[in-house]
């Protein structure tokens, strides 16, 4: 028997209307329902994936960064390589599509993208052991932790650095699977030319250590997300550019900067 693959949850705008959907090759399709209640497809109706308008796939109910989670990065900003996870929260506000623009304030000095693969947290908990975390995942997207990075310098802690309205394009599906290889990829394209480029595997936390981590100190509940660092390979966007971070499983969240 042909294993199925795990399902791409998205949502989408079609004809001024959305729809929940999910993603199969170069179609969506409209389901029922969302992926933590549970989802239907009784609904036969597909478009093509160009016709569509990428939402973001939900609306995450925190958002968890983890900050210098792999050695590369740490090294280009020059600090030292962390004893425990370095965790932040960035405003929900912040949340864009795939697609949309992201606005560069002309005021706040440079701003960096950071491709991250993104943790989506199915059932809450609280002081889950390492072992049980893939309980509690419902499925990964990506996430683009975009950074003021001369004001995250200046202002000691990172709030309004990372807060900005459009600083957090989420997307463009969730892919629902409990696990990823770890040679899985994380790739942004700046301009078509590749910028940033690590597996999984060089985090120096990972998945497992993070969500226990984070459960430690604080509840995790159903719709978080668990942004979990970026390779190395930072660098600038100015309006104009385009930014693209690809994870081959999930798909690729492209944006336009704008002002
Ligand atoms: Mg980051």
């Amino acid at each position: 028997m042909k294993k199925e693959n795990p399902a791409l949850y998205c949502r989408f705008m079609v004809d001024g209307r959305a729809y929940s959907g999910q993603i199969r090759g170069s179609s969506v399709d409209i389901v029922e329902g969302d992926p933590f209640a549970g989802i239907t497809s009784q609904i036969r109706l597909s478009y093509p994936v160009e016709r569509v308008k990428f939402l973001p796939p939900f609306a995450p109910k925190k958002i968890w960064c983890v900050g210098r989670n792999y050695v590369g990065h740490v090294k280009e900003l020059d600090h030292d390589i962390p004893e425990e996870p370095l965790i932040f929260l960035k405003a929900t506000s912040a949340v864009t599509g795939a697609n949309d623009f992201i606005r560069i304030p002309k005021w706040a000095g440079a701003i960096h993208y950071e491709g991250e693969l993104a943790v989506v947290i199915g059932k809450g908990g609280k002081n889950i052991p390492e072992e049980e975390v893939y309980d509690h995942v419902l499925g990964y997207t990506i996430m683009n932790d975009v950074t003021a990075r001369a004001l995250q310098n200046k202002d000691g802690q990172w709030t309004r650095a990372k807060s900005f309205d459009t600083f957090a394009p989420l997307g463009p599906a969730v892919l629902l699977t409990k696990e990823l290889p770890l040679s899985t990829r994380v790739v942004t394209r700046l301009n078509g030319r590749v910028v940033q480029d690590g597996a999984i595997e060089q985090m120096i936390f990972p998945i497992p250590r993070l969500i226990s981590h984070i459960s430690r100190f604080a509840t995790l509940e159903e719709g978080d997300v668990i942004s979990t660092g970026t390779p190395q390979g930072v660098g600038e966007i100015k309006p104009g550019d385009l930014v693209e971070v690809e994870i081959e499983p999930i798909g690729k969240l492209r944006n336009i900067c704008g002002e």
